[in-house]
Parts: structure tokens; C-alpha cells; sequence
């Protein structure tokens, strides 16, 4: 039997966010178990490197005035300023990689969520949230690499962000690292189903048969093409 539907191979375009220190890196990592078609884009930021951050995996660690030269280039695909560091999407790879039909999940803080969500009306958004505020600000505290005003201000800013959850398509409780992941999985190959993804629906035989009998309002229950 031929294929009924054709969907469209393009990748998913993800948005990811949640306040500081609720684990959205982990939960990227994690996916790796359930997925292994995605991309998680790397960001440009002026914030100095953390224990156990890379440069060029975690982000490209850049200075400001390199990053104002992005920007001047129309470098970034959104890019804002966080706690103190400017933060930026590279637009390079985004559109490639997508077009090959691999996902791309950027991790953003909600005002580049929301730069990104006037600009691309497919991209899916989902937020990660911790399980408690206790929590998140115990898991800011082990991070160990930030003195504690930094920590505070990254707390006031985790309210304010929880509060624009509702303008995201899904939200996960970071109660359990692959819980979490698990259900990013189902959230991203849900999206593989919808409706809007059909660029054509075949009715050739034996389909397109069944379709004139039924048009013909003719009894075909036992036609041997359908039994
Ligand atoms: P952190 O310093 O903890 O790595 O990140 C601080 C915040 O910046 C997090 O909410 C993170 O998601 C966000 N962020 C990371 N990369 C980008 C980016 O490219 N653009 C924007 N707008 N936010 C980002």
C-alpha cells in the first residue's frame, strides 16, 4: 500500500527556558537517551565562565565589545541583557540544520523567548520549571561559583520569569532530571504529528477506490480490496 500522508521532514524549531539554575542543560543532556536528532544551539555571552562551562559547548565566552560587533553584524537571532551579561542566539547553522530535518532546541531566558516568538510563529516553547523555589535557590547555592548577591538577583529575576509561564506552549516540573527529559521527548515527537506538518494526504488505490464507493454511497463492506 502506498503512503497516505506526506508531512513535512523539517526539523522542530524548540525554545527552551526557565530560570537560572533549574537544569535545562541537564535535561538537554539527558534527551540524548530518547533523541538523537536534535541540536542544541550554543550561545554567545559576556559572562565569565563557570565551573565546568566550556567555550564553545556551554557558550562562546566572548568579551562585550565582541558582542556589540555581532549585533552591529546582525549576527544574532535575538540577544538580550541577563543579570548583568549580554546573552545572544547565532543565527548561523539554525536555518541548516532545520532544513535537514534535525531539531534545534535554543535555550533562552523568556524575553528572547518572546523576541523569538514574534519572529518564528512555528517554534514551539517550552518552559522548565523547578519543583519548588526552596529548591532552585539550593541548587543556585551548589552551583558554589556565584557570591551571594549574584545569587539573589538570579532569584528575584527566577519570579518574575515564572510568571510569564503562560505564555509558552508547555510547561515540565523539573522534579526528576529524566522524568524531565522523557517528557520533552513526547512534547517534541508530538509536534512530528500535527496536523499542520501534512503537506499531502494520497488517496490512490486501493484509498482512492474506497473514496468513490463511499461518494457513491455503494455497499462495499465486503469488496475484497478492503477486507
Ligand atoms: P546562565 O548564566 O545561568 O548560563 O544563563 C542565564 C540565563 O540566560 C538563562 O535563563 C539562560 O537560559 C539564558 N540564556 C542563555 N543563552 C541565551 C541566549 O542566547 N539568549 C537569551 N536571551 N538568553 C539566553
Amino acid at each position: 500500500m502506498s503512503k497516505i500522508l506526506k508531512s513535512s521532514g523539517r526539523g522542530s524549531l524548540i525554545v527552551l527556558s526557565g530560570p537560572s539554575g533549574c537544569g535545562k542543560q541537564s535535561v538537554c543532556e539527558r534527551l540524548n537517551e530518547y533523541n538523537n536528532n536534535f541540536w542544541v544551539s550554543v550561545s554567545c555571552t559576556t559572562r565569565k565562565p563557570r565551573l565546568g562551562d566550556e567555550d564553545g559547548i556551554t557558550y562562546y565566552f566572548i568579551s562585550e565589545e565582541e558582542f556589540k560587533k555581532k549585533i552591529d553584524n546582525d549576527e544574532f537571532l535575538e540577544y538580550n541583557y541577563y543579570n548583568g551579561n549580554y546573552y545572544g542566539t547565532l543565527k548561523a547553522n539554525i536555518e541548516k540544520y532545520l532544513e535537514e530535518g534535525v531539531d534545534v532546541i535554543l535555550e533562552v531566558d523568556v524575553n528572547g523567548a518572546l523576541s523569538i516568538k514574534h519572529k518564528i510563529k512555528e517554534a514551539i516553547f517550552i518552559f522548565l520549571m523547578p519543583p519548588t523555589m526552596k529548591d532552585l535557590i539550593l541548587r543556585l547555592k551548589k552551583r558554589g561559583s556565584e557570591s551571594n548577591d549574584k545569587i539573589i538577583s538570579r532569584f528575584k529575576t527566577a519570579y518574575n520569569e515564572i510568571n510569564e509561564v503562560s505564555k509558552y506552549n508547555y510547561v515540565i516540573v523539573n522534579d526528576e532530571v529524566d522524568n524531565a527529559a522523557r517528557k520533552m521527548n513526547s512534547i517534541i515527537e508530538a509536534q512530528k504529528c500535527m496536523v499542520d506538518r501534512i503537506e499531502e494526504v494520497y488517496l490512490d488505490n486501493p484509498e482512492e477506490e474506497i473514496h468513490e464507493l463511499l461518494i457513491d454511497n455503494k455497499e462495499f463492506i465486503n469488496k475484497d480490496t478492503i477486507i
